[in-house]
């Protein structure tokens, strides 16, 4: 209440400052239902048509629907993501710039010295988003037919063998990591932007392998275009029921998937971020969404995932696990 007793000047100036408190305030209550007034832009570390392109843009779509503004994609490439999420750590903190990722969040710290950003201070938390198994392939005229003459070939061949990824930091480039390390052979790594180039260049024969996203790659695999020499999870997966994964082939203990989370720069406020956890959580649930992720052999994360707490959790558990096995493998970019 502003009505005081009191010296008119006295008065006069409560008012003043109940009015500018009013005003203050009704402008945050207003400023976070305004919330958003304008497009989004969801910023994606690599290359249309990649698999965490294909996540976010049926992502963004649903999320629009919710939010009643388009989210818009923009896709940021370079430094297997780090140029994409450096970008959105230096953005507004005001909810219209924000980011999606992989796993390359909690493996970025290890892999390069010098980095803008850190994953576990820059950042708001949205939530994760789904996870998706991966798939290592070869160019269809690779001679090995299956994970146990690929073994014996790679270590053949070694070097003359090339490896395919989207950049140091991407989860194809971890995936190519494990694989050498399973099968103790140093392979020629290919750098890419995305896996839309380096899936270009397995399909053209101009690589011999790539470890990538069933999202991407499934399209690719049912159609015959490529070979399949198993799945990285652990067990079987739905999309892919006839696929042995690659423990079955003969790599003892190889597991990998792929998980996602929404970011915003720290500072982010509050009641933008609970909307855009809001929305991302209706989008999750909008059944076409959960169809398209489902036909590309992705899971969409349980609902207590889908909050600050659940990515945040979640990244620090994979930054624990990921950056000092990193660290030994002695794999840095500058
Ligand atoms: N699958 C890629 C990676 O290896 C990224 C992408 O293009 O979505 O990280």
């Amino acid at each position: 209440m502003c009505v005081q007793a009191g010296k008119a000047t006295l008065a006069g100036m409560k008012w003043i400052m109940c009015g500018a408190l009013g005003l203050a305030f009704s402008a945050g209550a207003l400023a976070a239902d305004a919330y958003p007034s304008k497009p989004i832009t969801l910023v994606v570390p690599f290359s249309a048509g990649g698999p965490t392109d294909v996540v976010s843009r049926a992502l963004g779509q649903a999320m629009s629907k919710d939010l009643g503004q388009s989210v818009v994609v923009e896709n940021k490439l370079g430094a297997g993501g780090t140029v994409a999420a450096a970008f959105v750590a230096r953005a507004q903190p005001d909810g219209y710039t924000i980011l999606i990722h992989h796993n390359g969040m909690a493996t970025a710290p290890a892999l390069y010295k010098k980095l803008s950003y850190s994953p576990m201070k820059d950042f708001e938390y949205i939530g994760q988003v789904a996870d998706v198994p991966m798939t290592l392939l070869g160019r269809k005229d690779l001679p090995p037919a299956n994970a146990a003459e690929l073994i014996k070939y790679v270590s053949q061949n070694k070097e003359k063998v090339s490896l395919a990824n989207a950049g140091l930091g991407a989860v194809s480039q971890l995936c190519g990591l494990l694989f050498e390390e399973a099968v103790k052979v140093k392979m020629t790594s290919i750098p890419y932007q995305g896996t839309g180039p380096a899936l270009t260049a397995l399909l053209g024969g101009q690589v011999d392998l790539l470890c990538d996203q069933t999202t991407s790659t499934l399209p690719h695999i049912n159609a015959n275009r490529v070979k399949l020499y198993g799945v990285t999870t652990p067990s079987r997966i739905k999309a892919l029921p006839n696929a042995p994964t690659l423990q079955e082939g003969g790599l003892k203990g190889f597991s990998m998937k792929v998980w996602h989370g929404i970011y915003a720069p720290k500072g982010t406020p509050p009641e933008v971020t609970a909307r855009l956890t809001r929305a991302l959580q209706q989008a999750l649930k909008d059944p076409a969404v959960a169809k398209r992720l489902d036909d590309l052999g992705a899971e969409v994360v349980p609902v207590d995932k889908q909050t600050p707490e659940g990515l945040r959790t979640w990244l620090k558990a994979e930054s624990d696990k990921w950056q000092p096995l990193l660290k030994t493998m002695k794999v840095e970019a500058d």
